[in-house]
């Protein structure tokens, strides 16, 4: 069983913004601070420079094993239907109050670990994310089932209950955001949470346990086991005492979860995956704000973004306005140091990733595309894992680049001459995620609309969401929705009750 520590070996001191800080870098087990049952760590590091940044515990099978166990009894005890809705919102509320009150220097950490700009990790990730809290405290005692009538002697209703125990895995280009889509509808469903960061970014979500316990949470309600997928991921989805698995990161992944979680107790499962989202350009578009919006898309978080607009389908006739448009929005991104408050555009999170964003730029120029802009590494010199803002044109079905998710900051340019053809060529892929479009004739705004094949499009837009609006994949891009209604309906389990008033039964049949 996990070793309790006296001492507290499971934090560092790191330099944040001119400041020493404490981070936790332990499992954060039953709302305490641990070390790893084997006492194993793994090393995080700093995609802006390579460095080390900390040493963070290791969490495998007992580790798992144990967090299962605590968040069990915690949904059979302190949370689960025992917690009344009310009590929920309010440390929903709570939590969220404590995150604002924070929220600098855990903008400061997230972009020292992930590698965004400091000031969108605050305005953008952090502040959705404290809404998104806000928003499900809202929901939680708002979800009801129904009643329903089959006869005059018989009444029959719904009860929507907490799941039960959800193992939540999530990736890490958006590590504070995808933990607060997970643990928001989850906490206010009345659910039980074992959470495991990636293994690339799991120091916000450690320090955000700090304020689970201040808010004031039952111990085990949120258990953090932070690890590596083939142990702590894996431990997870195999897990026969975890309910629900949810899940956000790639195709590959969500593929090993779902057959664990077949092969060891059926779980449910909810994945959010990868995309290769198109977005198409019309004549009649205002070609600035398509460049703008396109530009965002792609350049947004340096295109680690599920939802990157990756493949943009222009009209032939506004295609050399549009690209030099586009061109002129790639060169102006404000690529530096992500703890400067000037800087949007940082590092990829690592050199594997970065090496591999490097491989598809020019397998799309060996089949035939041209770089109009970016292609290389940038300031190679200071170890950061960064790659310009890169844009190919003369893209065409069947390339690397076009069929494949890059998860990088490369732009693929397909020419079209009809709509038909656009969309054809938009929907022609294993996923679909989102997919954008832009147009000023509004019939053909609502005819693409409908046409594309994809969870969420996005009209003269690119890239908004709403913590109110639902957010998921079709076809390989997922199974599932999160955000809105749907999000905690998918933590619910649904009860029909079925009363008799006035029948009897006359025996034998
Ligand atoms: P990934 O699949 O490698 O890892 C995601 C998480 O799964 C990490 O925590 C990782 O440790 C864990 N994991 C890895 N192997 C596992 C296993 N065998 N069992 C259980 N867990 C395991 O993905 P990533 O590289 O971290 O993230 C990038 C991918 O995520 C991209 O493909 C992207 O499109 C996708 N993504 C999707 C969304 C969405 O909402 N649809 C959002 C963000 C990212």
């Amino acid at each position: 069983s996990p070793r309790f520590l006296s001492t507290m070996p499971t934090s560092a001191m790191i330099h944040l913004n001119g400041k020493d800080v404490s981070v936790p870098t332990g499992l954060f087990l039953d709302n305490e601070w641990r070390d790893a049952a084997d006492s194993s760590t793994f090393e995080v590091l700093n995609p802006s420079n390579g460095q080390p940044i900390a040493t963070v515990a290791h969490a495998k099978q007992a580790d798992v094993d144990a967090a299962v166990v605590s968040s069990r009894k915690a949904f059979r005890t302190t949370w689960g239907t025992n917690a009344a809705p009310e009590e929920r919102a309010r440390l929903l509320n709570k939590l969220a109050d404590l995150m604002e009150r924070d929220v600098q220097f855990l903008a400061e950490l997230e972009s020292l670990n992930g590698g965004k700009g400091v000031r969108i990790a605050r305005d953008m990730d952090l502040a959705d994310s404290i809404a998104c809290l806000r928003y499900y405290a809202g929901w939680a005692g708002k979800v009801a089932g129904e009643t329903i009538e089959t006869s005059s002697t018989k009444l029959a209703y719904t009860l929507l209950e907490p799941i039960g125990v959800c193992g939540q895995i999530i990736p890490w280009n958006y590590p504070i955001m995808m933990w607060a889509w997970k643990v928001a509808p989850a906490l206010a469903a009345g659910c039980t949470i074992v959470m495991k960061p990636s293994e690339l970014t799991p120091l916000t979500a450690l320090a955000l346990c700090n304020l689970i316990v201040e808010a004031g949470y039952p111990a085990g309600v949120v258990n953090v086991v932070p690890g590596l997928g083939t142990t702590a991921g894996a431990a997870i989805a195999s897990h026969p005492r975890i309910d629900k698995v949810a899940f956000t990161g790639s195709v590959a992944t969500g593929r090993r979860i779902m057959e664990a979680a077949a092969k060891s107790n059926l779980k449910k499962v909810t994945l959010e995956l990868g995309g290769k989202s198109p977005s198409l350009v019309f004549p009649s578009a205002d070609l600035e704000e398509a460049a703008n919006w396109s530009a965002l898309g792609i350049f947004y978080n340096s295109g680690q973004d599920c939802t990157a607009g990756s493949r943009v389908f222009v009209h032939e006739d506004v295609h050399d306005a549009f690209v030099e448009k586009f061109a002129e929005k790639a060169r102006a991104c404000a690529i530096g140091n992500p703890l400067d408050e000037s800087t949007s555009f940082g590092p990829l999170i690592s050199a594997p990733q970065r090496d591999k964003v490097l491989g598809y730029i020019s397998a799309g120029i060996e089949q035939g595309a041209e770089l109009v802009t970016g292609g290389k590494k940038w300031q190679e010199e200071n170890g950061g894992f960064y790659i310009e803002p890169t844009i190919l044109t003369g893209c065409k079905p069947g390339m690397k680049v076009v069929e494949e998710e890059i998860f990088g900051p490369v732009c693929s340019i397909i020419k079209f001459s009809s709509e038909e053809e656009a969309i054809e060529m938009a929907n022609d892929s294993i996923y679909g995620l989102a997919a954008g479009c832009f147009t000023s004739d509004a019939k053909q705004a609502m005819r693409v609309s409908k046409a594309l094949s994809a969870g969420t499009v996005w009209v003269n837009n690119y890239g908004l969401l709403s913590n109110a609006v639902p957010f998921g994949g079709m076809r390989q891009s997922g199974i599932g929705r999160e955000l809105g209604r749907q999000g905690i309906y998918e933590y619910c389990s649904s009860k029909s009750v079925l009363h008799n008033i006035g029948e009897e039964l006359s025996w034998p049949l």
